[in-house]
């Protein structure tokens, strides 16, 4: 087997783990092990953009009002606070790692505006931010000699001796199983969105992070709050396909099946209401009207205006056959963002020593009961920077590596069969709308699967079957947390608490 000792690992290759690699490799050698392909990432999929007070009218404290208003009364005002204080010079960080945003006229950042938010301040480039930030990041930690990368790396457990985390295990493609120690690892694995039927989250999702973390014995907290994008794709051949917010930003506006305009019925902020509320909106719409979508609306908006500010969805719209100059766009919400995670404080330390997290598989507390668009990537260098300063403390006489512990497999065949009727589970009782009968239910079908995923000998490590078993953890999660969670708040909505 494998072993390799390095000064910081980091799992996850997304910009949480890039960020804090970069940063790291400043001070020692640096490896990074991820299970895809390096790009493979929720933020190589953002469309919208990043959160930053740099407009001449806008201010760190109103972006700051803004968070807090979002996250419903749950947010931490300390980690808020240095989120918003910190995001110009995250922008700036990612201008000097060659990403390049979008900019006016006068050459200055031209800042787009979504939900929720009361200025104009997302720094973007064009409909593909997170394609071109995971570019430039990637692009700069390839050229790195601090830092080695093994793609292609399934973690599977995290190394625990004497209560400190000593590094992972995992397994490699062509190479099998390894060993890697360090003084300090980050754990920057992302969201956990497949753990619904329909998400706008890539395959990678499956909140291992949170199963490894939770193996490890490590807190997890507000898992219930898990926010649903209100406008994703309705179409049989792209599925879950995210149309940004910033299309309703520039305009574009919200119609039912009769073709009026039903966000007046619901919120003053009319289509640029925070997400949760147009996301109820929405479902409640769908259900009133018994249809199985509504339309977003943005064919009063100029042709060359909608090439030029959303060339992605223009086009692959245009690859299925829809022309949204020309013809409305079926959209319904779909499971986007995990707000709750493993918990840390204002420097990415969990509460097992040596283990460090940054990103979507967190909870530092920004979010509270409900994401501000466009804070997430933020928050992913952001506290992946804190955390990078706060590992130089760390010191090289690490307790004894533990033994080798093979991962426990089911066939993949019967993994498949689970996994989708896990995925039907939490669309239907732990979505938008919850009830108090159909969590039981949830909670029943994930605490019995678990016991017989666990019951039979193991079979050859699979990949599938081991996020499968993550994805049923994640799950736990969420239905008890929301099962615990007695009020309505965020993005958690219990009926028979209304
Ligand atoms: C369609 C879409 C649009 C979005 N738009 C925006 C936006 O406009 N603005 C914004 O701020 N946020 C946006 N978000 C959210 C944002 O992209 C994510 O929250 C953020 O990118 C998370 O970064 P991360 O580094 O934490 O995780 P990720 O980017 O998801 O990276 C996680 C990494 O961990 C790896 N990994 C996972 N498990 C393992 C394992 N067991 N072993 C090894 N490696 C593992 C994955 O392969 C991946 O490389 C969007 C998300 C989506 C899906």
């Amino acid at each position: 087997m494998k072993q390799q000792n390095t000064d910081f690992l980091v799992i996850g290759s997304g910009l949480a783990g890039l960020t804090f690699a970069l940063k790291a490799a400043e001070i020692g050698q640096v490896t990074i092990l991820t299970k895809a392909q390096i790009q493979e990432s929720n933020t190589s999929w953002a469309q919208g953009g990043i959160a930053a007070a740099v407009g001449e009218s806008d201010s760190w404290k109103l972006h700051e009002e803004d968070t807090l208003i979002a996250g419903a009364g749950l947010c931490d005002p300390e980690a808020v606070r240095m989120l918003v204080q910190r995001a110009p010079a995250a922008i700036e960080w990612l201008e000097q790692q060659g990403t390049r945003f979008d900019l006016s006229a006068s050459n200055a950042l031209d800042l787009g505006r979504e939900g929720g938010h009361s200025r104009h301040r997302i720094v973007h480039h064009a409909d593909k931010t997170g394609w071109e930030v995971e570019r430039a990041v990637s692009e700069s930690v390839r050229k790195n000699p601090a830092i080695q990368v093994y793609e292609n790396c399934f973690v599977t457990d995290l190394l625990i001796s004497d209560g400190q985390c000593v590094g992972a295990s995992a397994k490699i493609s062509d190479l099998g199983s390894a060993q890697f120690t360090a003084k300090a690892t980050m754990l920057a694995t992302g969201g956990c969105g497949k753990v619904y039927s329909n998400t706008t989250n890539p395959r990678v999702a499956t909140g291992d992070g949170i199963a490894l973390a939770h193996n490890a014995g490590a807190t997890i907290s507000n898992m219930e709050f898990q926010q649903f994008h209100p406008t994703t794709l309705k179409h049989s051949q792209l599925a879950g396909f995210l149309i940004t917010e910033a299309m309703r930003g520039a305009g574009a506006t919200l119609r039912n099946h009769e073709g009026r305009r039903f966000m007046y019925d619901y919120d003053p902020r009319l289509e640029l209401a925070p997400r949760d509320v147009v996301a109820r909106s929405i479902e409640r719409e769908i259900q009133k009207l018994k249809t199985w979508c509504v339309y977003l609306d943005a064919t009063h908006l100029e042709s060359e205006q909608l090439k030029h500010e959303f060339p992605t969805i223009y086009q692959r719209l245009k690859e299925i056959g829809l022309e949204i100059d020309r013809q409305w766009i079926p959209v319904v919400p779909a499971q986007h963002y995990s707000c709750g995670g493993v918990n840390t404080d204002l420097v990415g330390q969990t509460s097992i020593p040596r283990l460090y997290a940054s990103g979507e598989v967190t909870c530092t507390g920004v979010h509270g009961a409900n994401r501000l668009a466009s804070n997430s990537l933020l928050e992913a260098i952001v506290f992946s920077f804190a955390a990078a300063e706060a590992i130089s403390a760390e010191s090289s006489n690490l307790p004894n590596t533990p033994e080798f512990k093979a991962p426990h497999c089911i066939p993949e065949s019967e993994a498949i069969h689970i996994r989708h009727a896990l995925q039907a589970q939490m669309s239907t009782h732990a979505g938008i709308f919850r009830t108090n009968a159909g969590l039981a239910t949830l909670k029943e079908f994930i605490d019995s699967t678990l016991i017989n995923y666990d019951e039979p000998p193991s079979a050859p490590f699979s990949a599938y079957s081991a996020e499968s078993r993550n994805l049923l953890i994640v799950a736990q999660y969420i239905a008890d947390g929301a099962i615990a969670r007695n009020v309505n708040v965020g993005l958690h909505f219990n009926a028979d608490l209304a």
